[in-house]
This record gives C-alpha cells, structure tokens and sequence, in this order.
C-alpha cells in the first residue's frame, strides 16, 4: 500500500484537524515494516478502518454560572475503536479542546491501550468549558450538565472515561456522582474514582510514575539509571508533579516545572517538602507557580523562554500538553547534552523535533508508550471495581511497573524485530497496530 497516498486521502477526509492530521501522519510514517509483512492488513482496509471513528457525539452543554448567567458549551466523546475492550480514553476539559483534538487523542489512545497488555478500547472526550477560575459550585453544575447527556453513551462495559487536562479527582467526582444519581447503579463507569469510592491506589499517580518507570527502562537497557541524573519536566498537573516526585524517588534530580503562564527554574532541584506543598497549592488551592517561586528563595519563575534551555540535564520529561517542545526546543536538548527525552504528555513533541532527536542519537520515547502508565492503572481500576475489591499501593504499583517494564520490552524488541532498531516510536506504533488490525481481522468486516 502506498502509505504517503493513505496519508494524503486522511487529510483530505479530514480537514480543517491540523492535530488529527498531525497523528496519523506520525503514525502512518513507521508502519511500512508491519504492512510488507501482513498483507493482509492491507486486504481487509485496516488502514482505512482504523482512522475513522467508530461514533462521535457532540453535544450541547448548557448550565448556570454563579451570576445565574447562562452559559453555553460544547461537550463531545470520540468512541474510536473498540476492537479489543470497551472504549477507554480521558476527558479534556480546555478552552482549546475541539473535534480536531479529541480525534488526535483518541486515535493515539487506540494503540496506548493495545500497548498495555489489557482488554482497552480506544475513546477520548471533554469540552470547551475552562474551570480556570471558575467556582467548585460553578464547577460541580458543568460536570452535572455533561454528564446529564454523556449518561447515554458510556458504561463500565462499553465506555469508561478518566481524567485529562482539566478534569482531575474534582471533576470525577461531579461527574460520578451525577451518573449514579441518574442511573441508579454503582459502578465503574469512570475511572480516577476516590479511594473511598472504588478508585485505586497508585492512579493519581500512574501517568508520572510510568513515565520514569519507562526511563529507567531505556536508561537500564544503556546500563545506566536516574541516580544522580538531573531531569527538566514541563507542566505541572498531575502527570509532570508525579513524574518529578518518581525522578526524586529514584535519585534524580529535577530542576523545572511549568505552567501556561511560565516555568520554574530550581538549579539545587527541587526537594520532596517542595513538591508536597506544590501538590496542595495546585491540586488544593488551585494556585500558579509563580506563586509557589516567590514564596521559595532559590527558585526563580520567567514568563519568557521554555525550561528545555535550561543547561546541565540528561533527561528531558515534557508533561504539559501537544506540541509543547519544537524543533529549536529540541536543538537547544541537543545542544546540552540532553540523551532521553520521555514523553509524560500525549505528542508534546511536533514531528520535527522528533526527528532532530532521533537524529541526534537522543533516546525518544513516544507518549502513546510512555505515558500509557495512567489508563493501564485505570484498566486496573476497573479490574477492582469488577471485583468489587481494592488492591493495596503496593500491588498496583508493582503491576503498574511490570506493565512498563512490558511495554518498553515491547517496544524495543518489536523495533528490533522489524528493522527499526532503537526506534521505540516505530516500536509502539507497530506493536499497537498489529494487536488492533488482527483483532478487527478476527472479528470480521464490522
Ligand atoms: P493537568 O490539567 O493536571 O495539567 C496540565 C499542565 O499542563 C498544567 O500545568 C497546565 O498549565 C499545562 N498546560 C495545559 N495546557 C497548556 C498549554 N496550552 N500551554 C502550556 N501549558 C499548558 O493535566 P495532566 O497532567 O493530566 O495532563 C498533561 C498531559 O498528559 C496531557 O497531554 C494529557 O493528555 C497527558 N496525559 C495525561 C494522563 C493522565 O492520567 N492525567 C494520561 C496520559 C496522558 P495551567 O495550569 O496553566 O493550565
């Protein structure tokens, strides 16, 4: 199959979704191995299948702000693939967020959740609604009135969201217990859940923690590991704070953080007390870093340049959001000796920075890869809520390691077995397609 023209008909059926483009061409680039050695992907049209979605329902979301204002948003839930589970994929909640996005991340999602070794379908969902700044009162009514029609499309067995950017523990909670209220029925339809309340151990912490797991993997596989290693992390949500806490853990040092207004810079590296009370200011008061750099001596906040010119690291961990580390970002890595650049956040590297990385020799491991650690421990979550049992920290962190340790293992042996050796992007895509395409093929032109 001549992918650059399968390439060229996905834009054109989807215009207007310069992310959704951006996706499938990234995918779309490594899969000429996997396709000359299963012909029969291209007899069935897998490509072609694969990229549209199964279901896409956009809705209106109406709700009272604390004026008694009425306001208007748009909700939406990609259900993209569900050959091998039910549909399983974050809601985003940004004024950024519109169809192009939520495909782009669904697409991705698809061959994550292959990549995990458990039953998970490919979805994704959000809105245009910012809580920045908003009331939790005004808060708790978007989630009512969302989760008022979403209600229809989802359940433990067909369609099981979680958290993205923007729809953290409060959010689920809004939106659980609105479900309940309208379903009567206890279950696990989302995940990210309280402790008390049938969430797991460990998920708040599961994207940041596998995304240092999968490092140590990369940097096992070079005998080396994070001890002594400094770190420069983007964000500062829940993937990039538990990504830092795991670098510290394991010996490592972290010398920055972001948010959308600018970025922290800690030459000692921040310390764990640092980062408790940078949990409470973001995840409690809701508050900025510029607020937690001038309550710190010794920290010092920009609003201009990015923490990737910063000097002196190994590794480099973008956790904000896509498209976040460019080209001249990934030169100035280059330049400063920067050898893993582990991806916490989906696609925060554009195509050209991935490729002056790989270029360069720097170890790049692909978000769908990376950061599949927060839904394999949603797969987990709902393996518990089945069970109606809970699993203590300990356990689901030790499977939540062993599910990395899996999936870098898969990674790079399936780039090695297919004549991309060390390419763990090629290595993802491939595994997760070729799990995905075998699954539609066994199940018939449906
Ligand atoms: P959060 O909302 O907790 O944090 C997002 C962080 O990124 C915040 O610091 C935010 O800054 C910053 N940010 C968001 N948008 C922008 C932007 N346009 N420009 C600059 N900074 C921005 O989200 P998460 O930590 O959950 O998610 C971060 C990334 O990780 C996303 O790409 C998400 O899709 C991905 N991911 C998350 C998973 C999870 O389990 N949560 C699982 C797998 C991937 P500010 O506070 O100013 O908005």
């Amino acid at each position: 199959m001549d992918l650059d023209e399968f390439v060229k008909q996905a834009k054109e059926r989807n215009p207007h979704e310069p992310e959704f483009q951006q996706a499938v061409e990234e995918f779309a680039s490594s899969l000429a191995p996997a396709l000359e050695r299963h012909p029969e992907f291209c007899q069935h049209r897998i490509l072609e299948r694969v990229v549209e979605p199964e279901r896409m329902i956009q809705f209106r979301v109406t709700w009272l702000d604390d004026q008694e204002q009425v306001q208007v948003n748009r909700g939406w839930r990609v259900q993209f693939n569900c050959a091998i589970g039910p549909y399983k994929g974050g809601l985003r909640f940004h004024p950024t967020v519109n169809l192009s996005v939520l495909k782009f991340l669904g697409f991705e999602q698809i061959f994550k959740n292959a990549l995990t070794t458990l039953p998970l379908g490919g979805g994704k969902g959000g809105s245009d609604f910012d809580p920045k700044g908003r009331s939790d009162f005004e808060v708790m009514r978007f989630c009512q009135a969302f989760m008022l029609e979403l209600a229809r499309h989802v359940g433990e067995d067909t369609d099981v969201p979680a958290g993205d950017i923007g729809v953290g523990a409060r959010e689920i909670g809004y939106l659980y217990g609105m479900y309940r209220k309208l379903t009567n029925r206890v279950t696990g339809v989302l995940t990210g859940k309280g402790i008390t309340w049938g969430g797991s151990n460990i998920r708040p912490e599961a994207t940041g923690y596998g995304a240092v797991y999968f490092a140590l993997h990369a940097l096992a596989d070079q005998g080396e590991d994070l001890e002594g290693k400094v770190a420069l992390i983007s964000g500062s949500g829940n993937v990039a704070i538990y990504a830092a806490e795991k670098v510290l853990q394991s010996g490592g040092k972290v010398l920055t953080l972001s948010d959308s207004s600018g970025w922290i810079h800690a030459p000692e590296g921040l310390v764990a007390d640092q980062l408790a009370e940078l949990k409470q200011l973001k995840f409690e008061e809701r508050g900025r870093l510029s607020e937690f750099a001038e309550a710190h001596q010794g920290v010092s906040y920009s609003e201009e340049g990015k923490v990737w010119q910063v000097e002196g690291a190994q590794l480099a961990f973008p956790c904000a959001t896509h498209n976040e580390l460019e080209e001249a970002d990934a030169r100035d890595l280059i330049a400063n000796g920067v050898g893993y650049v582990i991806e916490g956040a989906n696609m925060p590297c554009t195509a050209d920075a991935v490729h002056a990385l790989q270029d360069a020799g720097v170890t790049f491991g692909p978000g769908k890869a990376a950061n599949a650690g927060g839904v394999a421990t949603s797969g987990l979550e709902m393996a518990q809520n089945s069970q109606r049992t809970s699993w203590s920290r300990q356990e689901v962190d030790q499977r939540l390691h062993s599910i990395m340790e899996n999936i870098y293992r898969n990674c790079a042996d399936t780039a090695e077995r297919y004549g991309k050796p060390g390419d763990l992007a090629a290595g993802a895509n491939i595994a997760g397609f070729v799990k995905v395409a075998t699954a539609m093929i066994e199940q018939g032109i449906v």
